[in-house]
């Protein structure tokens, strides 16, 4: 199975690759990195965020442009909301094939803290493993450690571990050999 990360310019520099081999590890995958060619849109001017939504709307749209049947996942630096939340780390569409995943709030400047580079890393690759997962067909999972539990602040994120629980690990398995039949 193949998935493609879709890297947009203003995701953190050189973590491209780091975050992409993670991904593959967690999900076994194989993943294609790209630099994003996805314009986004979306941008609210009062809440100075994109809506996550609208980026899934262009990432589909594309896809059908280019005739791309592989599950994408675009990596941004820009902040993210959904209508009823402040912000969200990711969102996926399952129907689309497509996911984002933003750094944005996953930064230690964003708390004022020094950034540590590996641990925004690790955070963007579980958080874009966990939408790839959705586009698999997986739900949230109330294991904290799992990388399909939903963290709603970044102490829980940092809590969970770089793996799916054995339960997601065997649905993840068989949504992919259903989607690839023998
Ligand atoms: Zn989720
Ligand atoms: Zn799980």
């Amino acid at each position: 199975m193949l998935v493609k990360i879709f890297w947009d310019v203003d995701a953190a520099e050189g973590m491209g690759r780091p975050v992409a081999k993670e991904i593959a590890d967690i999900l076994q995958m194989d993943i294609e990195l790209d630099e994003s060619p996805v314009m986004l849109t979306g941008f609210n001017r009062h809440r100075k965020q994109f809506d996550a939504g609208q980026i899934l709307e262009r990432i589909q749209l594309y896809k059908k442009g280019h005739r791309i049947r592989e599950p994408v996942l675009l990596v941004t630096g820009k902040d993210l909301f959904i209508k009823g939340s402040d912000f969200v780390y990711g969102l996926a569409k399952e129907a689309f094939g497509a996911a984002v995943v933003s750094t944005a709030r996953m930064q230690d400047e964003f708390y004022q803290r020094r950034t540590d580079l590996h641990a925004l890393c690790m955070r963007t690759a579980t958080e874009g493993a966990h939408e790839i997962g959705h586009l698999f067909g997986l739900s949230h999972c109330p294991d904290i450690s799992c990388v399909m539990f939903a963290p709603e602040n970044r102490d829980q994120l940092d809590r969970k571990s770089i793996f799916l629980c054995r339960e997601c690990r065997s649905k993840l398995e068989s949504a992919i050999s259903s989607s690839h039949p023998e």
